[in-house]
């Protein structure tokens, strides 16, 4: 039942196309009925059988498969560079989950302290009902990693890169090397990076996840989630038999929707992190503003990790520390006028929010932060608009 998810460049070229040019055309899928260039949204849930009793189409119900949702997991499989394809959830919660659900009761996990604090959550409430152990530490330093694993006994070790809020790096190759001398499994939670930026099986990482509702689907109208996997192993499988069981796959309009966004995710990442770059650095000279976190500053204490592992720019997300304190933080966020003050990031409208109010006691953010999304609007407007909310007595 695996999905065709090998790259499929158009059948007229003879010659290695990039990335880029796969995604624009989503694999160069041309409809055999209709010649039309955008493939059909695929909406049934039952499929005729064969005279026989089989299926020979494939496709037998829509909770395990789907064929739009196929067409787009091969075009996350191909950026991803993921051997054993793409399965496609119904959030970034829905495909996290999914990895933690596949582990055995007495597996031991190890996770940061900085990541997405829905996870966390999760995690603290979740694992030990189902008696798995999960540490959490520091992954922005390796040897913090390498004294919380426990060989034999560890079986994951879940990284996020850049880290939210914070945006903590942390060193993926140097984390599979310490995962698999230990018998251990990576998995990335890559929604950060993107797969322009990182590409973390291509590192040693055994799993990828992405929250596709941020970046892959960029426009703040599709809540998706999605697992890429670098063997077809019987991790793999069981990970495609947890999603087709326990129904959460995607809906096809959500991946209909996904799959148009993925045409033009190498435009949007690239306007992104440019303007998130250039913020940055306006940010960091800024009178109220005490810290900019953000990995493609060049004294950010993530910068040399990031730039041996990040291509094409240090992504679409910044903090920033206000310098007179958490009320101060709170106001700028209640006068800007541009800037969105909502939760979630990736999509191509600016975003900003006050994390540690959302995040509550236990979170690593600290109280003046504020976790900037960077949309496509003119970095000179977004600057003139925080600028003035953040100088405003
Ligand atoms: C949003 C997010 C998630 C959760 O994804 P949903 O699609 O909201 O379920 C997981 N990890 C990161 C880094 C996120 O930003």
């Amino acid at each position: 039942m695996s999905a065709p998810n090998a790259p499929k460049p158009p059948s007229e070229a003879s010659f290695t196309l990039s990335k880029r040019s796969l995604a624009a055309q989503a694999l160069g899928h041309v409809d055999p009925v209709t010649r039309a260039v955008v493939a059909p949204l695929h909406v049934a849930t039952t499929f005729l059988r064969d005279p026989d009793n089989g299926y020979s189409s494939g496709f037998s119900y829509a909770r395990p498969d789907n064929a739009t949702v196929r067409e787009a997991e091969g075009v996350l499989a191909m950026l991803e560079e993921a051997g054993a394809g793409a399965l496609l959830f119904g959030s970034g919660m829905a495909a996290a989950t999914a990895v933690f659900t596949a582990l055995e009761p007495g597996d031991h996990v190890v996770a940061p302290r900085v990541m997405y604090w829905g996870l966390k959550r999760w995690l603290t409430g979740e694992m030990p009902r189902r008696r798995i152990a999960v540490d959490f530490v520091d992954m922005d330093d390796v040897s913090a990693l390498e004294r919380a694993i426990r060989p034999g006994t560890t079986k994951l070790v879940w990284i996020e890169t850049p880290g939210n809020p914070l945006w903590t790096v942390t060193d993926i190759a140097e984390a599979a090397r310490l995962a698999h001398a230990a018998g251990a499994r990576l998995a990335v939670d890559s929604t950060a990076a993107s797969p322009i930026h990182t590409r973390p099986l291509t590192l040693g990482a055994d799993l990828v996840m992405h929250s596709a509702t941020k970046i892959l689907n960029g426009h703040s109208d599709v809540v998706a989630g999605a697992l890429m996997g670098a063997a077809n192993d019987a991790f793999w499988a069981r990970l495609t038999a947890i999603r087709a069981q326990g129904g959460a796959i995607l809906g096809p309009f959500e991946a209909y929707l996904l799959m148009r966004s993925l045409r033009t995710l190498h435009l949007r990442v690239a306007a992104q992190s440019a303007g998130a770059a250039d913020l940055a650095r306006r940010f960091r000279a800024h009178p109220r503003v005490s810290h900019v976190l953000y990995p493609g500053l060049p004294d950010d204490p993530g910068h040399a990790v990031a730039a041996r592992q990040m291509e094409g720019g240090f992504g679409f997300m910044l903090s920033i520390r206000v310098r007179d304190g958490e009320a101060a933080a709170i106001r700028a966020a209640a006068r800007v006028r541009l800037w969105k003050r909502a939760t979630s990031l990736g999509g191509v409208e600016s975003l900003i929010e006050h994390r540690a109010s959302v995040e509550g006691p236990d979170s690593p953010c600290p109280p003046d932060l504020l976790r900037l999304s960077v949309g496509i609007e003119a970095v000179d407007d977004l600057f003139a608009d925080l600028d003035a909310a953040l100088r405003e007595p």
